[in-house]
């Protein structure tokens, strides 16, 4: 199995017909990293940074963060690594700054809370660009953006940070700017989001848990939870269309990325990048190592006239096993 890992490891993610996908990873401790670089990875789609506040009693200061941004970008360095800033509220929430809410999911959440509170946000882009410097392969990620605000909001706290910087003698790029399209009002305005933004990224687990009304931790409800259901994927095909309408690369970081079927959906549709957890990218590899886009586009083809998702999860299932 190592040896095979090791092999597969040098050779490309394309499909037979020469289709390349990047395989890029989703991080949030330094082991991620390790096991991510092992297993080939082209780059970071999504690096939690909640993880470092979560592992601590206190928010770390612009310091300690620059020093935890540094090790993941020079790790990764020259492959980019995509930071997403502090997505707390819903199901996480820092021991130090308690959020009570009687609907978490739907209140005080991501951006929100940032915005609400600048100082934690500019500390940490602050970090992240001080942290980029002579590496240049940051891109910055805004978690639950609803309307084209937020993300202007986002953007000129941004700006600021970097020409502060700037002007403190920092020699640094604006990185690349990206939002996730996680929340359904997202989807309605992907078009008016990529023409303001460098990337858009997919968050499909909250996607579905938002498109669905299904709370994605509830277990009375986890069959509900599905994101085969046609409606989670209309959702991404419209995505990737308004995306690349505007000349906008799109991204997919959600979970189901790392499944090797939804995979061969999500590089038929046309997602530029699939970001997933490090154990699932050989995997996914292999599967898109196997068929020719073509084939991949005639499954979606025939999963998009299905209608509900166990149909569709059963139908990838059955193509997968009879491609052997
Ligand atoms: C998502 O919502 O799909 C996502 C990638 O973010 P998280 O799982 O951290 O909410
Ligand atoms: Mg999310």
């Amino acid at each position: 199995l190592v040896r095979g890992l090791e092999a597969l490891k040098e050779l490309p993610c394309e499909t037979q017909d020469h289709h390349r996908v990047p395989l890029w990873v989703n991080t949030g401790l330094m082991a991620d990293v390790v096991r991510s670089l092992e297993r080939g990875a082209e780059g970071v789609g999504l690096y939690r940074t909640e993880v470092p506040f979560l592992l601590r009693d206190r928010f770390p200061s612009e310091e300690e963060q620059r020093l935890i941004y540094r090790e993941q970008l020079e790790a990764f360095a020259p492959h980019p690594v995509t930071m997403r800033t502090l997505d707390i509220g819903g199901d996480k929430s820092l021991p130090y700054f308690p959020i009570e809410e009687a609907n978490p999911f739907l209140g005080w959440r991501g951006i929100r809370v940032t915005l609400d509170h600048p100082e934690i946000f500019l500390a940490q882009v602050r970090a992240m660009l001080k942290a980029s410097e002579g590496l240049n392969n940051l891109r910055i990620m805004l978690p639950m953006i609803s309307s084209v605000l937020e993300l202007e909001a986002a953007q000129t706290l941004i700006y600021r940070s970097f020409h502060e910087l700037l002007e403190e003698g920092h020699k640094i790029d604006l990185p690349p700017i990206g939002v996730m399209v996680e929340v359904p009002a997202a989807v309605y305005q992907a078009r008016e989001l990529a023409e303001r933004v460098d990337f858009l990224s997919v968050g499909s687990n909250d996607l579905t848990q938002y498109l669905l009304a299904v709370d994605r931790n509830n277990a009375r409800v986890a069959d509900l939870y599905d994101a085969f259901h046609p409606a989670v994927l209309r959702a991404l095909q419209q995505v990737v269309a308004d995306a690349h309408s505007q000349g906008t690369p799109v991204s997919i970081c959600g979970e189901l990325a790392g499944d090797p079927g939804a995979a061969l959906l999500l590089m038929a549709m046309g997602f530029d990048v699939l970001s997933m957890n490090a154990t699932n990218l050989p995997k996914v590899k292999s599967v898109i190592r196997s068929v020719t886009l073509e084939q991949a586009e005639d499954l979606l083809a025939e999963v998009m006239q299905l209608t509900d998702a166990d149909a569709i999860g059963h139908f990838v299932e059955n193509s997968l096993q009879r491609a052997g």
